[in-house]
């Protein structure tokens, strides 16, 4: 038998109000892997990772992270066991340094044994960041803003990590760097739920994706099956 995935996502529907956003959404993140969720705007993505980190409690289905039933976890539980996202709407603290926003990323931790370890991994990954330490996050250009929300995400040592969008609004040379680091990240056993409009990108990156449709799952494969599958390419790569 195989081990339980980190993630599984069974048959979820999630509301806003009298909106149905998700309807029946099942999936799956392995052990070590980076999976994708791709998907026109308004698909269900953002609000399939809302799901996930407990920001919108599905009103049927479930969803287990190493085999636990989290479905009903509070936000705060669902960071506590290792589930972490950026960049929730980039929600940095503008006024605090680079540092201290890294900081606010470890307190919900309860080891901080390898507070300063982290802290230095997050600058080995992010070197502008490092140069940028002690300015003022509000104070940053719109891809360090995006690396600082990334670096404080890691600080909270997470198995999971989500990322809603990490390429959105950067130039294409941070674009390229984003991704550098996901795989990066990842490399250092972190598995990864990566949802993107840049879904050339996305699926370079990723082991697996699914792709979402009004509310539920169209299409799911590896990024090789998903980048030469003609209904994506027509769809999402601009290839017809
Ligand atoms: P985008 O890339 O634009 O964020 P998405 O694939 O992430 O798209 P969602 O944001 O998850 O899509 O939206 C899914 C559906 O839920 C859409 O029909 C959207 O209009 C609706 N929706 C999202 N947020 C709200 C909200 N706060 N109130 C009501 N409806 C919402």
């Amino acid at each position: 038998a195989t081990a339980a995935p980190v993630l599984e996502l069974r048959d979820v529907h999630t509301y806003y109000g009298a909106i149905h956003a998700l309807k029946g959404v099942s999936l799956r993140v392995g052990q070590g892997e980076i999976v994708t969720l791709i998907g026109a705007n308004g698909a269900g993505k953002s609000t399939t990772l809302r799901s996930i980190n407990g920001l919108n409690r599905p009103r049927q289905g479930t969803i287990a992270f190493h085999g636990k039933d989290i479905t009903s976890a509070s936000p705060h539980e669902i960071v506590k066991g290792g589930i972490a996202q950026s960049p929730e709407g980039r929600r940095l603290f503008p006024r605090m340094t680079v540092t201290e926003n890294l900081e606010m990323g470890a307190f919900q931790r309860s080891d901080r044994e390898n507070f300063k370890e982290d802290m230095e991994r997050v600058f080995e990954l992010f070197p502008r960041l490092h140069e940028r330490r002690s300015q003022k996050a509000g104070t940053l250009s719109g891809g360090e803003q995006q690396m600082c929300a990334i670096g404080r995400a890691l600080m909270a040592r997470p198995k999971l990590l989500l990322l809603d969008e990490p390429s959105m609004g950067l130039a294409p040379i941070f674009v390229e760097k984003i991704f550098e680091i996901v795989v990066e990240i990842n490399e250092q056993g972190t598995s990864v739920l990566l949802v993107e409009q840049n879904a050339l990108m996305a699926l370079d990156v990723a082991h697996r994706g699914y792709v979402m449709e009004t509310g539920v799952i169209a299409l799911e494969g590896s990024g090789v099956e998903l980048k030469s599958n003609e209904r994506v390419q027509k769809a999402y790569l601009g290839i017809d």
